[in-house]
């Protein structure tokens, strides 16, 4: 079998994966509160977890694992943007539900096996919250419920932390129904104008941290195999997950692994809207780059060390893929039918994934894959594929490659989505080839630029121009430019 070792974030050691039952391995990640469309730094945990996802599906089987990112659609944020718009909460919610699921499938992000809305789950908390005061780990407290945090001998063991430090250094909300500062909400009241549930406490809603613990106990188990989110969520969130799980079900281990993701810097500072860096998954696919370039220049660092986004890397990413398109195409329709009918994984690029999920490591075994099929080896083409595939980029998306490899040895298309268009992308590329061999640059340079307005890229190859469509080709644009 083979071997995925994992960083576990709780004994700070990078550890081999043993799942409790290979027949279902299971990894729950926290998902979104949902009120606004995701920023850039959300989609990252989403991609890191997905990739891990396509990892052990492919290891352990596609049936044989469990992903759960749940929905935090209940949560003061949600309220206080309902209460500044007049919308209802439901609605809101959903719609950023939809939108979410939109921009993370742009991104190539699977959908998890589950995605669990906290509201569906809020007779599970309850439940949990109940067990907690049974067992002497929670208290009521004027309508609010607490979990004591004296009462768990363990906390801290996440984050590294005494509880002193936490109570200098932390942001704890001190509150007269507290026993101690460092307790934290379980259940809060709701007054008429909040969502509310009844519960044996009065009309409340749940905190954050037992939303998780709650849905991942429902969906997973006392005990499942992994756990994820960005970094930022270590302290509090995770720690006081583990303390409820923990309290709640001492037989039961909760997550064997913590997974934490770092977080996405803008051109070298953090992404704030003060600063003016901060921009949405959806406003970036908007301006013409395509998800599968985002997906990419997210897979070039190490999941677990800070990110920055920048344009530049958006534009050699894009400008790899293509070459790395282009190279395979030239093989030719017959080693390009067989890529496609069985490509298969580069095993050294197998073994960096799976060792901690070194994208970056594994990037650069397919950049010398790429050399490879730039000298001709089929062979490294399938690998380069197949492995491509694996990191959830596919190099022959809308037929990409099959556009190529008609332009460059039938002169005609296939299996073109953009078929009704081409003609006269071709006939405007023969154009600038023409003007480029009578030295008329300025013309040549004008049509290029034209199409690359309409979304269409022209490369020069060996073989002659080739182009190709990005998804923000707008064939409005094409029009009287001949
Ligand atoms: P939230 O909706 O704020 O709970 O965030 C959803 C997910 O996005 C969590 O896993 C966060 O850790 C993650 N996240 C938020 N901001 C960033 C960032 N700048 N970089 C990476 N991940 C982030
Ligand atoms: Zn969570």
């Amino acid at each position: 079998m083979v071997e995925i070792r994992l960083r576990n974030s709780m004994t700070r050691k990078v550890e081999r994966l043993e799942p409790i039952d290979p027949e279902n391995v299971r990894m729950y990640v926290c998902g979104p509160t949902v009120y606004e469309r995701a920023h850039l730094g959300n989609a990252r945990p989403a991609v890191v977890f997905d990739v891990l996802f396509r990892l052990l599906r492919h290891v352990y089987g596609a049936d044989h694992v469990t992903y759960v990112r749940n929905f935090t659609d209940v949560d003061d944020k949600i309220n206080a943007r309902a209460a500044e718009t007049g919308r209802p909460i439901s609605e809101i919610t959903s719609e950023t539900i939809a939108w979410y699921l939109e921009d993370m499938g742009a991104l190539g992000v699977l959908e998890p096996t589950h995605m669990p809305r906290a509201t569906a789950y809020i007779g599970a908390m309850i439940a949990m919250i109940g067990d907690l005061i049974a067992k002497g780990h929670a208290y009521e407290a004027e309508g609010h419920v607490l979990f004591s945090v004296g009462s768990y001998s363990n906390y801290g063991r996440l984050s590294g932390r005494s509880v002193d430090d936490m109570i200098a250094g932390a942001r704890v909300e001190v509150a007269p129904w507290k026993r101690d500062p460092m307790d934290f909400v379980l259940w809060k009241p709701s007054d008429d104008s909040l969502p509310g549930w009844d519960s044996p406490w009065g009309r409340g809603r749940p905190g954050w941290h037992i939303e998780c613990s709650a849905m991942a106990h429902e969906l997973l188990g006392e005990s499942f195999d992994i756990h994820g989110g960005g970094n930022d969520l270590l302290f509090p969130h995770h720690e006081n997950e583990i303390a409820q799980s923990a309290c709640a079900h001492p037989e039961g281990g909760f997550a064997k692994i913590w997974m934490h993701n770092e977080m996405l810097q803008v051109e070298g500072k953090k992404m704030s809207k003060s600063l003016g860096n901060f921009f949405t998954v959806r406003e970036l696919l908007e301006q013409g780059i395509p998800g599968e370039v985002i997906r990419f220049v997210f897979l070039s660092t190490h999941y677990s060390k800070p990110m920055d986004w920048t344009q530049k890397k958006a534009e050699e990413a894009e400008r790899t893929l293509l070459n790395w398109r282009t190279l395979i195409a030239r093989l030719g329709v017959d080693a390009v039918a067989d890529i496609l009918r069985a490509p298969s994984i580069n095993e050294e690029f197998f073994s960096a994934l799976s060792d901690d999920l070194n994208s970056p490591g594994g990037r650069a075994i397919l950049s010398n894959l790429a050399s490879k099929v730039r000298a001709g080896d089929s062979h490294a083409a399938k690998e380069l594929y197949g492995s491509m595939l694996l990191l959830g980029l596919d190099l022959n998306r809308d037929g990409i490659l099959e556009i190529l490899v008609a332009q460059i040895h039938d002169g005609k298309q296939r299996l073109n989505t953009q078929g009704e268009h081409s003609e006269k992308i071709g006939t405007l590329v023969a154009a600038r080839g023409e003007a480029k061999k009578a030295k008329r640059f300025d013309e040549a340079d004008r049509i290029r630029d034209a199409l690359a307005r309409a979304g269409v890229e022209v490369v020069d190859t060996p073989d002659g121009a080739i182009w190709t469509i990005g998804r923000g080709f707008d064939p409005a644009k094409l029009e009287g430019l001949l």
